[in-house]
Formats: C-alpha cells, sequence, structure tokens
C-alpha cells in the first residue's frame, strides 16, 4: 500500500510530492521541534518549488485543524471505551495526546496539504525544469 506514487506515501513520509525522491524536510525527524518547519526551499530532483507561494502553508492550518479533531476523537474512544477511562481522564488523555503528537500532526498537515495541489509525476524527469 504504502509506495511510491501515491498520495498518501508522499504524506506519511513527507517526501516531495511530485517525484517523491526526497525528503522535504531538513531535518526528518519531528519531534526535534527547534527544526519542525524547517524544509528546503525546493526538490533537489524534480526543481519542484516547496512554498508554492507566500504564506502557502497557511492553509496547512485548516488540516492540522481537523486533523487534530480526528485524533482526539480517536484518542477519547481508546481511553474511554477500550481502557474504560472516566470523563474527566479520558479529557486528560485527550490533551496529552495532541500535545505528544502535535509535531506529527503539524508535519502530516503540511504534507497532506501540499499534495492538494501538486500530484505525483512518474515522468518528473522529463519535465524537470532545466
Ligand atoms: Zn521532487
Amino acid at each position: 500500500m504504502l509506495k511510491k506514487g501515491s498520495k498518501l506515501y508522499s504524506i506519511l513520509t513527507g517526501t516531495c510530492p511530485r517525484c517523491h525522491e526526497e525528503s522535504m524536510y531538513i531535518d526528518k525527524n519531528p519531534f526535534h521541534l527547534g527544526n519542525i518547519y524547517k524544509m528546503h526551499e525546493k526538490c533537489s530532483h524534480c526543481g519542484q518549488l516547496y512554498k508554492i507561494e507566500p504564506s502557502f502553508f497557511y492553509g496547512a492550518m485548516y488540516v492540522s485543524y481537523a486533523l487534530g479533531v480526528a485524533v482526539s476523537i480517536a484518542a477519547f474512544i481508546i481511553a474511554f471505551v477500550f481502557f474504560d477511562a472516566s470523563l474527566k481522564t479520558s479529557f486528560f488523555v485527550i490533551i496529552g495526546t495532541l500535545i505528544v503528537l502535535m509535531p506529527v500532526t503539524m508535519r502530516i498537515s503540511r504534507n497532506i496539504w501540499i499534495n492538494f495541489f501538486i500530484n505525483y509525476n512518474k515522468d518528473w524527469e522529463k519535465s524537470k525544469k532545466a
């Protein structure tokens, strides 16, 4: 399922949405918080610009909101239903999960966002800008 050419691959690995050849991020580990937003300007393989326009990644905030809601619901169900936690405990589990996963959520939001606009192109070498 997770192979080059699928959007999921680019979203989960943070690779260039056009050629899937390299990571968009300078530091691949999102838990190195100081580097969380440090991205390459463009892909060194296909030349795709990552910041398509100024403040392009502001839109990723909407995605991150939706993702946060999804994570919260998942955390709640796991704590409340599977671990039989009280409502109060479940609430803290949600907050804790959101905080711990935040670096990952932020990155995945950006990856999803850029994948809305740029599609994988298996012929990227041919269409490479000189
Ligand atoms: Zn590329």
